[in-house]
């Protein structure tokens, strides 16, 4: 028997029929189905998960987030042999809590932050200061200045008013502070293409487009664009010590022509710094953004493509220039978190709403949503989930998992098959959530935000407390 594609189904999802088709790329390598049907992560059934933390559950596999970032190390570290190093620094924001800074870290890796709070979780979790980055398009002084005294690895400047605010609070500290400057190559990239233009219109970064009006000079195509400013203004002030250019093209980015693209772009603005200060500028970071499969039409590349393909993008740029191979950053974040974490939910409420003359959608309602999961409202995200409490076979029908907030856009995943039993407690796992969903979350209506919970050879722990209705309660002033 094969189930006929539903007719609201998008192209790419495959009707399934057992619950047993699991889709290994979309789940931590430690996940399972055991004899009974029942679906294990790091060797823990989900039954007993619910139970002892109860749901919606952020779970997260250990092994799984410290493989993926080891895996980037050793690949980008392999493919820029033996003419440079890399530095991989785990993109914070992603997913962080003082135990995943703590893996990322005894990894190998060192830690991007974006902000006061990444900062403090990412020092409480006891990693080096030189090990941590600063990122952000409107630092407050106060973060800027705690930056400086801790000696962090690099401050990230975003702006030309940032560099004389990081130089003025270095100076009066009477420190030096390194920094890196964020450039807009024009390129963007997002999952298969990528957009390559000459003017940028986002907040983020400094352009190597001049600013209209300003002087030109015919060997230097840069002068008076905000990245030349903002070079001439980081070499030229006391307290910064400009270490190198950094760009960050996109997100969910599977091919890696845009990551060349870019690096070449910022290979000619340091080529062109060296003959017109006649400083090479040590270093380069190329960003994260690396995709992830969300769903079965989802194929990442293995890390080792990109770095290979980037290695050899940044090597002929660098011999076409004439200048030598600087050191090397990336900063991967949801390529190494999302596949790690999937999201347990208990089912609820279930509807067939016909949607047209005798085409019916099954609705299955559970006791989350966009507050734990903003991304497909923000996003349009697309996810794929499991009943996981059991195995059925036969045929299953197109289902829509919505969460229980009052939006009616309170999308979990938009759409996916599961058997027409999946009933009322019932347990749902929604893959692929370990980036950007924790880190996310709300208390829209009130919900008490999940616990996350470690999973590792059959042995859980608490990372993220779950939240209760008194912690909420505790920033009401008007409660007693
Ligand atoms: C968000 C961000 C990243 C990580 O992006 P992912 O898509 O999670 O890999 C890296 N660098 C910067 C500057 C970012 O803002």
């Amino acid at each position: 028997m094969t189930t006929a594609p539903h007719p609201l189904a998008p192209e790419w999802l495959a009707a399934r029929e057992s619950t047993d088709d699991l889709e290994a790329k979309l789940f931590p390598a430690d996940t399972a189905r055991t004899t009974e049907g029942e679906l294990t992560l790091g060797g823990i059934p989900v039954s007993e998960l619910a139970a002892s933390y109860g749901t919606p559950l952020y779970v997260v596999s250990e092994n799984d987030f410290r493989a993926r970032a080891r895996g980037f190390r050793e690949a980008f570290t392999a493919a820029f042999a033996p003419d440079t190093e890399v530095d991989v620094f785990y993109a914070g924001k992603a997913f962080l809590t003082t135990h995943a800074a703590r893996w990322a870290a005894e990894e190998g890796l060192n830690i991007d932050t974006a902000s006061g709070g990444e900062l403090a979780i990412t020092l409480a979790a006891g990693v080096e200061p030189a090990r941590i980055g600063l990122h952000g398009n409107n630092k407050s002084d106060a973060e800027i200045t705690r930056a400086v005294e801790l000696g962090i690895g690099r401050i990230i400047a975003d702006s030309v008013d940032e560099i004389s605010r990081i130089s003025a609070i270095a100076s009066q500290l009477g420190r030096t502070a390194k920094v890196m400057l964020r450039l807009t190559p024009g390129v963007y990239a997002s999952t298969h293409e990528y957009i390559a233009t000459a003017h940028e219109d986002q907040k983020f970064g400094l352009s190597l487009t001049p600013v209209p009006g300003t002087q030109t000079e015919a060997a230097n195509p840069y002068l008076g664009s905000p990245a030349w400013t903002a070079v001439e203004q980081a070499l030229d002030t006391p307290g910064v010590e400009l270490i190198g250019l950094h760009c960050h093209i996109g997100s969910q980015i599977f091919e890696p022509a845009g990551f060349e693209l870019a690096a070449g772009k910022l290979i000619g603005f340091l080529a062109r710094i060296g003959a017109s200060r006649g400083v090479v500028l040590p270093e380069l970071d190329l960003g994260g953004g690396h995709g992830i499969a969300y769903t079965e039409a989802d194929h990442p590349r293995p890390p080792e493509d990109i770095a290979q393909a980037l290695a050899a993008a940044v090597r002929e740029a660098c011999t076409e220039q004439g200048i030598s191979i600087p050191r090397i950053s990336i900063e991967p974040g949801r390529s190494i978190a999302g596949p790690a974490g999937v999201t347990l939910y208990t089912a609820g409420t279930t509807k067939d709403v016909v949607v047209q003359d005798g085409i019916t959608r099954r609705y299955i309602a559970v006791d989350g949503g966009m507050a734990d999961n903003a991304r497909p409202v923000l996003y349009d995200a697309d996810y794929s989930a499991v009943l996981a409490d059991r195995r059925v076979t036969g045929e299953h029908i197109l289902s829509r998992i919505v969460g229980k907030h009052c939006e009616s856009g309170d999308i979990v995943v938009r759409n996916v098959y599961l058997p027409p039993a999946v009933t009322r407690g019932d347990i749902l796992a929604v893959p692929a959530t370990g980036a950007y969903c924790h880190s996310l979350s709300s208390n829209y209506n009130y919900l008490t935000r999940p616990a996350v919970v470690a999973v590792r050879d059959g042995q859980a722990q608490v990372l993220i407390r779950r939240e209760t209705e008194e912690m909420m309660l505790a920033r009401d002033t008007g409660y007693p």
